[in-house]
């Protein structure tokens, strides 16, 4: 099949396949737009089933990535890394490092960070071979370093947002929140909501992740089996994706659902299969912009935390716009914000287009 029949092909720029014989590493990187800037988001490593599903992935995870970096006002086009994890190509200094070489080889195209599977450690093995990358560490007080926390607080305003919208609440205090996986983020998530008065249930399938979060706070764990129809108000998805389809949302019991995972929803139709359950829905790439904020200042140079946070605590606004916009017009919040964000990216569009005329 070529990449143009993919059911996920939406005018990608570019897919990239990378293969290093030294140490095993097969990579996809996905362009999808470079409109609004270079293409920025974050590398995943997986152990995707088969090379086809990680190249889905990758499509979808670019696609978003344009949504996201747009609706978050950033001058960045949208793209993804994908590594394929196995027992062939473990994880090593020498793997990213050849990582590394294949980002800049993309001369820019491209910028790159951590997302699941990938820790702040391993972008340094990255940073050797390319000035495009971006969540290094970063000295106190600068912008940038480790972008889950910063993820983590803009899901935690997006929750309080939607809270107001759906229970009419003000407070987080005794809502029963529902977060599916605990790990770089659903963790900060955690402690946020913690803090804020929230009952909180959890569920992963790394018992050290359990075990961090329990010790950290009260929480309840249920089976990772049953959290998607837990009896609770909020879901925060802070796992992976496709998680709402035809088979799923008929047994989900929240109210709300608003959370870090990209590609929350297994099809577009699904967004308006929660409305028609009267299920708000935080659309993910909107929610989960705080971590690609923070990137966006590291990569900038020179800014501050305070700069970053000052960005962060503006994603409920939009949140705030998009389900206003939905319940005005009867439509799924997932097709405002796709909507939304096609038109940002159109209007950078004409205006590169009558520029290089005008050249
Ligand atoms: P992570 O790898 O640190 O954490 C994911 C957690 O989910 C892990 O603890 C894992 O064990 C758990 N998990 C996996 N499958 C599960 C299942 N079936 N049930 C329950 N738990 C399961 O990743 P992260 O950085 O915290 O990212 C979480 C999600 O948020 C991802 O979808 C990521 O793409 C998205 N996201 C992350 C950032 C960021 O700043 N890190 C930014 C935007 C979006």
């Amino acid at each position: 099949m070529s990449i143009f029949d993919h059911p996920e092909f939406d005018q990608h720029e570019a897919v990239h396949q990378f293969y290093d014989a030294a140490t095993g590493l097969a990579s996809i990187i996905a362009i999808h737009s470079t409109a609004l800037g270079p293409a920025a988001g974050g590398c995943r490593r997986w152990h995707y089933a088969t090379g086809a599903d990680a190249l889905t992935d990758a499509l979808r995870l670019s696609r978003g990535m344009t949504y996201k970096n747009a609706i978050a006002g950033l001058p960045f086009g949208g793209g993804k890394a994908v590594i394929l994890a196995s027992d062939a190509a473990p994880k090593s200094p020498e793997l990213f490092t050849a990582f590394g070489r294949m980002v800049d080889s993309l001369g820019g195209r491209y910028i790159t960070a951590e997302d699941v599977g990938m820790k702040m450690e391993d972008m340094h093995h990255v940073a050797a071979q390319t000035r495009y990358v971006s969540g290094l560490p970063q000295d106190v007080n600068a912008a940038g370093g480790d972008p889950s926390p910063w993820t983590a607080l803009g899901v935690f305003l997006g929750i309080e947002a939607a809270v107001r919208t759906r229970l009419g609440k003000d407070s987080l205090k005794g809502v029963r929140v529902a977060v599916q996986g605990v790990g770089n983020v659903g963790f900060n998530l955690c402690r946020l909501l913690g803090k804020a008065g929230a009952v909180i249930s959890v569920a992963d399938v790394n018992q050290e992740h359990l075990d961090r979060v329990a010790a950290a706070m009260p929480v309840t764990v249920l089976s990772p089996d049953d959290i998607l129809f837990a009896d609770v108000d909020v879901l925060a998805p802070c796992a992976l994706g496709k998680l709402f389809s035809q088979q799923t949302i008929d047994r989900v019991r929240a109210l709300v659902i608003a959370g870090a995972a990209n590609n929350q929803l297994t099809t577009e139709a699904d967004g308006q299969r929660l409305r028609d359950r009267n299920i708000l829905y935080a659309p993910d790439f909107v929610i989960n912009a705080g971590g690609i904020i923070s990137v966006w200042h590291e990569y900038h140079g020179g800014g501050t935390a305070e700069q970053v946070r000052a960005d962060v605590v503006r994603i409920p606004e939009r949140l705030d716009t998009i389900f206003r916009d939905a319940h005005a017009t009867r439509r799924a919040t997932n097709e405002v914000a796709n909507d939304m964000a096609r038109a940002l990216v159109a209007a950078a569009g004409q205006a590169s287009k009558k520029e290089a005329l005008s050249a």
